[in-house]
C-alpha cells in the first residue's frame, strides 16, 4: 500500500511500443535511482506515469499507495501526490513562479480552507534561499529565459513547496555545474524522508555521489534489466553502458 507500484507497464509512443512490462516498485521512504543510456525509455516512462497525453498505457498498472492512477488527468495524478521534474522544463510566458506554485497548492486545499499568503511568501523565500535562487525569480514566468540550471534549480523548488508523496526527477543533474549540482541534491535530501519516495532517473553515477539511493536500477530497451544497491552504479559507471547492451543483447 505505502508505495508507487509499477505492475507490467507497456507505454507506446506515436505508436510505437517503448516500454513492454516494465515493473519498479518504490516503498515511501526510498530513493531509487533509475539509469540508462540515451533512448531507453527513462523519460517515456516519467511522462507516462505523469499522466502526459502522447504517453500511452497500453498495459499494466500504477498504484499510487494503492490507487490506480492509469488513464487520470495529469493535474488529478499531481493532486493524487505524484510529483515529475521534467527533463526539459516548458516555459509558461505570462504566470510567474510565485503564481504558478500558488495556484498548484491551492487547488490540493480541502474545501473551506484557508490560504495564507504570508506563510506563503514566508515557505517560498526559505526554500529558495535554499536553493541560492535571487528574490527577482518569484516574480519572472516559469522557465521563460531562463538558464539550464535556473530551470533544474526552479523544478526543485516546485517540489520542496508541493511537498508531494513521491518525486520522479528526470535528469535534474544533466546541465548543471558541479555547484549547482550539490544545491539540487541537498534541495532533494532535505526532502528525504519516511513519507517520500524517490525516483531519480540519472545518465551518470556523478549525481549519485550527493544523493546516496538505496536501490539503483539499469534499463535498456524500455525494462529494468539488473537492480542492485548503491554500488551497482559505480561498477556502471566503471565499465560504461556499451557493458549492458552487450550483456542483454546477447540475453535477449
Ligand atoms: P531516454 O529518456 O531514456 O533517453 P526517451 O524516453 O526520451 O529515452 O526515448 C525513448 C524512445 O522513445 C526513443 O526512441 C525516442 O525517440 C522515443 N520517443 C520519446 N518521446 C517521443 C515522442 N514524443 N514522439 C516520438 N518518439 C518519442
Ligand atoms: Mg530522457
Amino acid at each position: 500500500m505505502n508505495s508507487l507500484e509499477i505492475k507490467n507497464l507497456a507505454v507506446e509512443v506515436a505508436g510505437k511500443a517503448i516500454l513492454e512490462d516494465f515493473s519498479l516498485t518504490i516503498p515511501k521512504g526510498e530513493v531509487h535511482a533509475l539509469m540508462g543510456p540515451n533512448g531507453t525509455g527513462k523519460s517515456t516512462l516519467a511522462k507516462a506515469l505523469a499522466g502526459h497525453e502522447d504517453y500511452e498505457i497500453a498495459s499494466g498498472e500504477v498504484l499510487l499507495d494503492g490507487q490506480n492512477i492509469v488513464g487520470m488527468e495529469p493535474d488529478e495524478i499531481a493532486r493524487a501526490g505524484l510529483f515529475l521534474a521534467f527533463q526539459y522544463p516548458s516555459e509558461i510566458t505570462g504566470v510567474s513562479i510565485a503564481n504558478f506554485i500558488r495556484a498548484a497548492l491551492q487547488s490540493r486545499q480541502e474545501e473551506g480552507e484557508e490560504f495564507v499568503a504570508t506563510a506563503y511568501y514566508k515557505d517560498l523565500y526559505a526554500k529558495m534561499d535554499a536553493l541560492k535562487m535571487d528574490r527577482s525569480f518569484t516574480s519572472r514566468s516559469v522557465n521563460e529565459g531562463f538558464s539550464g540550471g535556473e530551470k533544474k534549480r526552479c523544478e526543485i523548488l516546485q517540489m520542496m513547496m508541493l511537498e508531494p508523496a513521491y518525486a520522479i526527477m528526470d535528469e535534474t543533474d544533466s546541465g548543471l555545474d558541479i555547484d549547482a549540482l550539490k544545491i539540487v541534491a541537498e534541495g532533494v535530501e532535505q526532502q528525504r524522508g519516511p513519507d517520500r519516495g524517490f525516483l531519480v532517473i540519472t545518465h551518470y553515477q556523478r549525481l549519485l555521489n550527493y544523493i546516496v539511493p538505496d536501490k539503483v536500477h539499469v534499463m535498456w530497451e524500455g525494462k529494468i534489466v539488473q537492480s542492485g544497491g548503491k554500488e551497482l552504479a559505480m561498477e556502471l559507471e566503471e565499465k560504461g553502458y556499451d557493458w549492458v547492451k552487450e550483456t542483454y543483447a546477447s540475453a535477449s
